[in-house]
């Protein structure tokens, strides 16, 4: 394959000089595992997030476990919880033997959870419902918080793709965030939770940490000689050496969701003024940290064509999501069900290149190179 003269792609952590100081120096300090700086990451983060306090995780998937079983969610409790997101999110609700009754979204146009099919499925059996801030735009928690306090359900918003976000974690009880490295800001690996409860979030801190009362950083610090074990919990802490790279990352995070909003406004410009065949979901107006540039194709699009031949040009693209109604662990699990506009949506549904290492060059290169595909 002839090299393209550009390579644009998908998703880029931006990582320089200020996280190498910062993780080299974590581990010249010689404590590396749940000190100063997981501290200093979840007091910044909590301040970013309008919240006292933040729980710093291993990644949003064990943030969204952790806060399920905090809660009680156990064996056959239902919950509510969006086809088209990451796996994950509808995975965190079977850990803890719970069922995942997957929804469908609002349209074409607005591919959140929708409220209406949401209402419907509730039963004398649901618990909760997780809400997914889509591509960064967040969902109208108001409404969401309302529809859960109307029908006794907790209200958990996985917001991996919404960091930064004024309203991120401001209506759910509790909510989880994502520094896997294709996101906003990352760690590597790594997540924060967000629970406004503060004895669910105490019961949250011990099964971070196997179900133990006290913090090694207490031991050491001679502050508690023995410990017991409360609950089942888990191994899902995070490392010094990570805190030590999202204290770094989440300086930057405001600029840098401030700069895709405006790669996003590039394309959509560019979209808009030149195509009636290609559609980007949601409207200027709505709010969002523009973790992802979706698109949908016109319906009888040859999308993995389109796709190899964008990828022939140096530009990476990807689908978000694949319905999690449709793998065929779910099918197993839950059987056979149909979402008609998720299924729709996902397969016309391409993601373009969006991150702060790009430029508008690159979005017009992009948007250029898509259109002559129609
Ligand atoms: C990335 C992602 C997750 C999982 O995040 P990890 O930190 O990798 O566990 C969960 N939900 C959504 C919507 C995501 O995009």
């Amino acid at each position: 394959m002839k090299r393209p003269e550009r390579e644009v792609f998908l998703s880029d952590p931006v990582l320089t000089e200020d996280e190498i100081e910062a993780v080299g120096s974590a581990i010249r300090s010689g404590w590396i595992t749940m000190g100063d700086r997981v501290a200093q990451f979840e007091g910044e983060f909590a301040r970013e997030h309008n919240s006292d306090q933040a729980i710093a995780v291993a990644s949003c998937t064990a943030g969204l476990h952790l806060i399920l079983t905090a809660f009680g969610i156990t064996n056959n409790d239902e919950v509510l919880v969006p086809s088209l997101t990451f796996v994950a999110t509808a995975n965190a609700v079977r850990y803890t033997g719970g069922v995942p009754i997957l929804v469908d979204i609002e349209s074409l146009k607005r591919p959140h959870m929708d409220l209406l099919d949401a209402q419907r499925k509730i039963t004398s059996r649901t618990k909760a419902v997780v809400v997914v801030h889509y591509g960064g735009w967040v969902c109208d928690t108001e409404k969401w918080r309302k529809l859960a306090d109307d029908h006794g359900l907790l209200l958990i918003e996985d917001a991996a793709h919404a960091p930064g976000h004024e309203l991120s974690g401001k209506h759910g009880d509790a909510t989880a965030f994502s520094f896997y490295g294709n996101k906003n800001m990352t760690t590597a690996e790594g997540g924060m939770v967000i629970v406004h409860d503060p004895d669910v979030r105490e019961c949250l801190r011990r099964l971070r940490s196997h179900g133990m009362t006290s913090l090694t950083l207490d031991r050491r610090a001679g502050h508690a000689y023995s410990y017991d074990v409360t609950d089942l919990g888990f191994n899902y802490r995070m490392d010094e050496l990570r805190a030590s790279m999202g204290v770094v990352q989440l300086r930057k995070l405001r600029k840098w969701n401030d700069f895709r909003r405006s790669l996003l406004r590039r394309y959509r410009e560019l979209v808009v003024d030149h195509s009636d065949k290609i559609a980007i979901p949601f409207s200027e107006d709505d709010e969002t940290t523009a973790h992802l540039c979706p698109v949908l194709l016109w319906p009888d699009s040859d999308r993995e064509k389109i796709m190899q031949l964008l990828r022939r040009r140096g530009i990476h693209s990807s689908i978000h999501y694949p319905p999690v109604h449709k793998f065929s662990y779910y099918v197993k699990t839950l059987g056979n069900q149909s979402l008609p506009i998720t299924e729709e949506f996902s397969s016309r549904e391409i993601s373009l290149p969006i991150h702060p290492a790009m430029d508008m060059d690159d979005v017009a290169y992009v948007v250029e190179e898509l259109l002559k595909l129609q």
